[in-house]
Order: C-alpha cells, then structure tokens, then sequence
C-alpha cells in the first residue's frame, strides 16, 4: 500500500472528451458531416490535479476509469503530467466517463455526458488511500462523483488535519450542510454561487454578499470566481471580502478556467502555506489567466516553465 505524502491529493472525476465540430448541430434521427474531431482530456477532478502537478506539487489522483481503451490512454495522461496513479481504479462494471460535444460553427453546442466508472468511486476505494490522504498538505474534491463519496473523503481529511479545498462543482441546489463544515476553503464560480445562496451574483459587490453567506454556513474561508473579473475572497467570519482583480487578457476559449484556478490553488495552499489566502488567490489568477489564452481544457494549463518566477 502506498503511504507517500503527497502535496495534493484530489478525489474526483475524469472524463474523454469527444468532440465533433459540424456546420450545424444534427436534428433526432439525422446523421451529418462534420469537419473536425478530436478527443480531449477532462472531468473536474483530472483537470484539477493536472494542473498542480504542471505547476511542480507531487500529486495523486483518486479517481475510477473502466478497463478500457479511454480509462488506459487516461491513465498514461496522468503519468505523462507526473500525477501519481496508484489510486486510479479500473473496472470492466462501467465505462470510463465521457463526455460526446457537438459543436457547430455558431460555437452552440449540445453534450452528453456519461459519468459511468466515476459514480463507482466509494468508500472502500478511499479506505485504500487513507494512509496517503492523512498525510497530503491538501485534498481537492468537486461534485462529479458521488457527493457521499466527496464528502467522506472531506471528513477524512479533516479528521487528520489536512486542509482541504471543496469546489462545489457542478452544483446541487440541496447540498448536505456538512460539505461547508468539512470545507477549510469553499472555492465556486458566479453561477454555483447564486445556486447555493439564491442570491443574485451578477456584479463584485454581489459576489461579496453570496461569498459572507456561504462563509456563514460554516467554510474556513470562500472564494468566488469572477471570469475575467478575478475573484472575491473572504476568509474570516466579521471580516470584508476582499476583490482581487485580474489582468485583462485577450480570451480565446475560457473551458476548464475554474479548474486551472482551483490547481493552482492547490499548489500555492501545499507549497506556500503561510502567504495569505488573497496573495494565493492573486497567483492563481495568473496561472489561470494564461489558460484562457490557449485553445482547449488540460491543453491550455500553463506548466511552471510558461510562468514568471515571482508566482512561484
Ligand atoms: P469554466 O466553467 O469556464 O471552467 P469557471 O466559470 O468555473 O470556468 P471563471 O470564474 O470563469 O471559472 O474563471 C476562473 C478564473 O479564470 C477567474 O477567476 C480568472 O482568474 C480566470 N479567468 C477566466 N476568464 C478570464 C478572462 N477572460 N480573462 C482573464 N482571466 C480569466
């Protein structure tokens, strides 16, 4: 059994990307040409992990993929980009998570996502881990297994002291109160944010309000991305949320912006524990900045070589 420390340890999903750009998306029964495919790494939890690792933290990815071709070509991608792969399962009882994108020439497009092996991911498998996790700086989760899974993957996390990052992604609207209580920073988007609080968050000062809501729920500390407008972070109960702006950049395709940021993230809490949370959060508009400036999801991650020294 393995029982390395890790610097980020992620429990969380992996899906295949299967795209096909086509003049037009088809109508029930049609079959049309397209003029592209291509086939793309994601899931939340991956990319996540992929992007700590690209920024130099020694990662593991705890995650489910089925015996087959796409669950082995995913596994190779993680020992391509360095992430440990001991936890990574495989079954023959799913296929591996895959997501089919039709994109047509307007940029609309109509998915299809399969969470197959993900929804696998229980509690025996995190027992196999355990060793490892009560040792890592940081564990990341998001909500594209099952939430049961996250969750007890957050309670053991914090029952050993390690600090952990809950990416509410893709958001339920009856979240289980604990996930803010396990949450030593509660990191979601504008969008997962209005789900959460049914507040409005369409402006920073919006954001301030949702972030002071969700940190009364019982979080150590919230941020709220923004896009092109950065992110709020509020880190103590009584205390200000504080904007962090971001510098403006010429954005070509912004998919997996929020995971670039939540790596990131989870490379400065392992290997800068002492700077401040906002300095942390600077950073990791930085690093995600860079990613919206290239063409797809795990693509357009930034590895420390791309990055100026001083965000290290
Ligand atoms: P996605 O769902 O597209 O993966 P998201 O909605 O989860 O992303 P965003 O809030 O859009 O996350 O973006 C995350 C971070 O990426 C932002 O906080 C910001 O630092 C950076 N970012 C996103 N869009 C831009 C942009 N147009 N210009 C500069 N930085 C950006």
């Amino acid at each position: 059994m393995t029982e390395e420390a890790f610097d980020v340890l992620v429990v969380g999903s992996c899906m295949t990307d299967l795209v096909s750009q086509a003049p037009r998306l088809p109508k029930a029964g049609e079959t049309i040409h397209g003029h592209k495919f291509f086939i793309g790494f994601g899931g939340k939890g991956a990319n996540q992990c992929v992007q700590a690792a690209r920024l130099g933290a020694k990662t593991a990815m705890v995650c489910k993929v089925g015996k087959d071709f796409f669950g082995d070509s995913y596994i190779q991608n993680f020992k391509d980009n360095g992430v440990h792969t001991d936890f990574v399962g495989q079954t023959s009882e799913a296929a591996t998570g895959a997501a089919s994108i039709i994109v047509n020439d307007a940029g609309e497009n109509a998915i299809v996502i399969v969470a197959g092996a993900n929804m696998l991911l229980n509690n025996e498998d995190l027992q196999k881990t355990l060793p490892s996790l009560i040792h890592a700086k940081v564990l990341v989760c998001q909500l594209e297994i099952s939430p049961k899974t996250s969750l007890q993957a957050l309670q053991m996390a914090r029952e050993s002291k390690v600090k952990t990052v809950f990416n509410p992604a893709p958001a339920i609207p009856d979240l289980d109160p604990e996930f803010y209580r396990v949450s030593d920073v509660f990191c979601c988007n504008e969008s997962e944010a209005e789900l959460l609080t049914g507040f409005s968050v369409a402006s920073v000062e919006e954001a301030h309000r949702a972030a002071q809501e969700l940190l009364r729920r019982g979080c150590g500390s919230v941020i709220i991305t923004l896009g092109p407008q950065g992110c709020v972070v509020l880190e103590a109960q009584g205390s200000a949320s504080k904007h962090i702006p971001t510098t403006a950049v010429t954005a070509v395709d912004t998919t997996g912006a929020g995971d670039s940021f939540i790596g990131a993230l989870a490379f400065y809490m392992a290997y800068h524990p002492t700077i401040p949370l906002e300095e942390m959060a600077r950073r990791a508009n930085k690093v995600s900045g860079v990613s919206v400036q290239a063409v797809g999801t795990q693509t357009s991650f930034p590895f420390k070589k791309d990055l100026p020294p001083e965000l290290f």
